[in-house]
């Protein structure tokens, strides 16, 4: 099936969806492709309360959900399908679906996000959203008087320590050297706040929990020294892993330009990206705020800027 749209917006989360109800709603016959994680990284979470707008909280998941419909209500389409090959050297442009369909489109907005690297180990998945997180602003508030890891040695890991001390009331710092990779500043800092402990050379070896009444909750971690190989059982409320972030970009690989580590590179204060008539937002080129606001607030500007470039050239 081939069918053409005047704008085509590759992934879901704040970023996509704000795009799309902008792009509908300005008459734009926009199509969005929901990829991998319908919702993005919102449905691995639970409990929101810094949305602004709803003064209780809102599931993450279910926040999406009025995300997307409110984009349903002005016609955008949404699909769940991958966008797994573009063409952006012929126009209008084209972009390819694991449906397998081919789509054309006058204008492209990448919102495909990334993704918070995680361990990879047993029960990880199990746990994760329970007790295990990829982002501590998010999710801080819930672990008041409660003991907690940071995994990591980089600089996030040193900020994540830093701001969870407000919450928690013990923040241990789990690294696999003894070297860091974060900038001396943040190291001191880390090191002379007085709730802030480190494991050195070690590494989480398996994720402790329970099930009761079907909640699950982590309850503790197995971690092995990696020097000695000795292995010890720490009991706590929480990791959160710190360990950098994969933007999910390798679709559009040789094809639009990005920093070293595969964010893409957006002009200025805009969404443009070095392929005119493709914009860029949310996640996929936002390595320092990834909040779901500043997401959907890039999602906006990407409507707008492809609104406004789809009227000069069209
Ligand atoms: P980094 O890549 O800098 O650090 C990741 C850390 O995680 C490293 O210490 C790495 O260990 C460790 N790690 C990676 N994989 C694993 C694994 N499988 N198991 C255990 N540990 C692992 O990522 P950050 O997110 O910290 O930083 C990204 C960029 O953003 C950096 O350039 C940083 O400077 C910047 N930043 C700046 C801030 C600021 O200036 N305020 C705040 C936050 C980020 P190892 O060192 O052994 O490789």
């Amino acid at each position: 099936m081939s069918k053409h749209y005047d704008v085509i917006i590759i992934g879901t989360g704040p970023a996509g969806l704000t795009a799309a109800i902008y792009s509908a709603r300005a008459n734009r016959s926009t199509l969005v492709l929901e990829g991998p994680e319908p919702g993005g990284q919102l449905t691995t979470t639970t409990e929101v309360e810094n949305y602004p707008g709803f003064e209780n909280g809102i599931q993450g998941p279910e926040l999406m959900d009025i995300f997307r419909k409110q984009a349903h209500r002005f016609n955008a389409e949404t699909v769940y399908e991958i966008a797994n090959k573009v063409d952006f050297s012929q126009y209008p442009f084209k972009v390819f679906s694991d449906a397998p369909n081919e789509y054309t489109a006058n204008a492209v907005i990448i919102a495909t996000g990334a993704r918070a690297k995680r361990l990879g180990i047993p029960s990880e998945g199990k746990y994760y959203g329970y007790g295990i997180s990829g982002c501590a602003t998010c999710d801080g508030f819930f672990y008041k008087g409660k003991k907690v890891f940071v995994v990591g040695g980089g600089d996030t890991a040193m900020e994540d320590a830093l701001y969870l001390t407000h919450f928690a009331e013990s923040v241990t710092i789990i690294h696999r050297r003894d070297e860091f990779r974060a900038s001396r500043i943040m190291v001191e800092r880390a090191k002379s706040n007085p709730k802030i402990s480190f494991l050195l050379n070690s590494v989480i070896e398996e994720y402790l929990g329970q099930e009761k009444m079907n909640i699950k909750s982590l309850t503790g971690i197995k971690i092995k020294n990696v020097k000695t190989g000795e292995i010890t059982e720490h009991a706590i409320d929480g990791v959160f892993l710190a360990i950098g972030h994969t933007p999910n970009t390798d679709v559009f690989k040789g094809i639009i330009e990005t920093d070293e580590v595969g964010y893409i590179l957006t002009k200025g204060k805009t969404t443009y990206t070095n392929v005119d008539g493709v914009f860029a937002c949310g996640d996929v080129q936002d390595p320092i705020y990834r909040q779901a606001i500043s997401a959907a607030g890039s999602g906006c500007s990407a409507a707008i800027d492809a609104d406004r470039w789809l009227t000069e050239h069209h």
